[in-house]
């Protein structure tokens, strides 16, 4: 057998790798209220020692990244990580997961650089419900502006993912969804991962399947192929529609079996899941000189100690870092 395995012989080929841990916006499901203890500068991996990693996981199998954050785009010379990362031989996709709001401004040099698609946050289509959803005075025509620019660079297919609250968005799953029918919007609904949950929180979640049923109020939907990728999303269109949906399922159903990831924090660790505190640290080795051997080794037997499934069902729900600090 060839390529990256763990100890289940899932393939690992896909790693997420965190930019930084700041983000222009903060978002209620990702950031805890109280705010969050931001990293010091110098514990931020450089883009050479991204690269360094990177080119180490390529050769033991992963071919593609996704570069994501806190918000990836809030970090300075993207392009040109992008760049560095586009000449590993063995790296064949790049992508990017933004909150939209600086996107339009870079679509183009993030294409040109080597970028080939993005998925955007996209929670609401309504200016005030965004303010309240990312505790912010952003602007969303600033984010579905991002999202043409995207397209028109031919950053695609770009994916929307909508964090689905109850009592917070929900009323706008229809919204969406007719959005698909006479667009080309590809919209994911995620089900809300009580990350940051203090215990009321989890009153916000909704099913897929409850979901399913109220957007079937639109009509039938149909199982169709995902334009690009094979992720944990199911995929479905209204008959004749322009774009499509996408269905996440971390909680009603997770989908572990399948898992390919890993991911690295801004500050350096190896993360095996993300709703697991598993964590091996890269940066301080590298910083200390360890060779590419010795670090090919490490990424080594980190996978062999990925675990098998997340436990959230359980209520085992990880307190070690929010989701703006994983990656999500
Ligand atoms: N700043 C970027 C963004 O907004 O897309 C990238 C980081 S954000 C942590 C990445 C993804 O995590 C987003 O698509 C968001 O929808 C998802 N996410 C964050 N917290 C979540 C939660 N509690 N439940 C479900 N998805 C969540």
């Amino acid at each position: 057998m060839t390529g990256l395995y763990d100890s289940f012989q899932r393939p690992i080929n896909y790693l997420r790798v965190s930019l930084t841990d700041r983000c222009n916006l903060r978002c209620s499901y990702c950031m805890p209220s109280d705010g969050v203890y931001l990293l010091p500068h110098q514990d931020i991996l450089t883009y050479e020692e991204i690269h360094t990693i990177v080119k180490v996981a390529a050769e033991l199998g992963i071919n593609k990244v996704r570069l994501t954050g806190g918000e990836p785009l809030a970090r300075s010379e993207v392009p040109e990580l992008i760049q560095m990362l586009a000449h590993i031989d063995t790296i064949d996709d790049i992508s990017l997961t933004t909150n939209g709001t600086l996107l339009g401004r870079c679509a183009a040099e993030l294409k040109s650089a080597g970028l080939r698609r993005v998925n955007v946050s996209l929670d609401t289509l309504k200016q005030d419900r965004f303010e309240f959803i990312t505790c912010s005075n952003n602007n969303l025509g600033d984010v579905l502006e991002g999202i043409e620019v995207a397209k028109s660079v031919g950053l695609n297919p770009v994916k929307l993912n909508m964090v689905v609250m109850s009592g917070v968005n929900d009323d706008e799953l229809l919204d969406f969804a007719t959005k698909t029918i006479n667009e080309e919007w590809h919209v994911r609904f995620i089900e809300f991962m009580p990350v940051t949950s203090q215990g009321t929180i989890t009153s916000q979640f909704l099913s897929v399947s409850d979901m399913r049923k109220r957007l079937e109020q639109l009509g039938k939907l149909e199982p169709c192929l995902p334009s690009v990728g094979n992720g944990p999303a199911r995929y479905f269109r209204f008959p004749q529609a322009k774009g499509t949906i996408g269905f996440i399922t971390p909680v009603s159903e997770h989908f572990c079996f399948q898992c390919n990831r890993l991911r690295l924090t801004a500050d350096g660790k190896l993360r095996l899941c993300l709703l697991a505190e598993d964590e091996i640290d890269l940066k301080q080795p590298l910083r200390n000189g360890i060779s590419l051997a010795g670090l090919k080794q490490l990424i080594e037997e980190a996978v062999a100690s990925k675990p098998l499934r997340h436990h959230l069902d359980e209520g085992a729900i990880p307190k070690d870092r929010p989701f703006c600090q994983v990656g999500g």
